[in-house]
């Protein structure tokens, strides 16, 4: 790694909010180096890395949900800020016990900041609220947190691309970090893809139980996938993934 390469790495670390990074302490008595034959370049880039600095984990130490949004800022990360009216951080209980993650915002919640205020946000108040009533767990919308993948609607509410995914996806990892629920539930593949970086389609994961940091997962449907009327069965799938995700956190 030169040194615009370097500039570069700690740059895209900036970007993520990470301004703090460390040099690794020498150790107190050092053992004298060896005499060696000079290395090949490319072992002594990951040398220089290694020795120089220990980067930071991706989450700031104490870091809360007003530090994410600090950091996110007005963001210009991606290609996703053009086409923007506001960012959709995220709403709902910063101590929730459930949190679910959508792919990103619609037109709706570009215009309101708030994530899944659409048709599709009314089906998962719907599907929160009525699931939770009929098996007697009373819960509200408010009380779960809400966010997405990416903060930005996609032009045309294409899916995400995965650099996308990637740069806004820390933000992501954040939240949930910050929060730390009991469960998460991934609305669809997007969100499945992001958080549990896995191959399959939603169809085969939907209804299982994954992990994120320890953090169980459960994916089902996204509600856009549900509101197409020829996805009825699915909607009955989706109930029950649901119920079980419920069952799960609030038993
Ligand atoms: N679809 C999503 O994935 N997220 C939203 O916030 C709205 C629709």
């Amino acid at each position: 790694m030169d040194s615009d390469d370097l500039r570069r790495y700690l740059a895209f670390y900036q970007d993520l909010g990470i301004s703090d990074l460390y040099r690794r302490a020498p150790s107190a008595d050092p053992a004298p180096e060896p005499v060696r034959e000079p290395e090949p370049r490319s072992k002594l880039i990951e040398q220089t890395q290694s020795t120089m600095i220990a980067l930071p984990g991706l989450a700031p130490e104490s870091d809360t949900l007003l530090r994410i949004i600090q950091d996110i800022g007005d963001c210009k990360r991606c290609r996703l800020h053009q086409g923007r009216n506001k960012i959709v951080f995220g709403t709902g209980n910063a101590n929730a016990r459930l949190v679910f993650v959508g792919e990103g915002p619609g037109a709706d919640e570009d215009v309101q900041g708030l994530p899944f205020v659409g048709r599709a946000g009314q089906l998962l108040t719907q599907m929160i609220e009525g699931t939770a009533s009929k098996e007697g767990i009373p819960l509200k919308r408010e009380d779960v947190y809400i966010c997405n993948v990416v903060k930005c609607r996609p032009p045309e509410n294409r899916t995400p691309e995965p650099d996308e995914m990637e740069i806004c996806g820390q933000f992501l990892f954040r939240q949930l970090s910050v929060i730390r629920p009991k469960a998460i539930c991934a609305l669809g593949a997007t969100a499945a893809k992001a958080i549990l970086a896995r191959k399959e389609g939603v169809t085969r994961m939907r209804g299982n139980w994954f992990k994120w940091n320890e953090i169980p997962v459960m994916v089902t449907y996204h509600p856009s996938y549900l509101l197409r009327p020829y996805n009825q069965n699915a909607k009955r799938e989706a109930w029950e993934d649901l119920k079980k995700a419920l069952h799960f956190v609030y038993d």
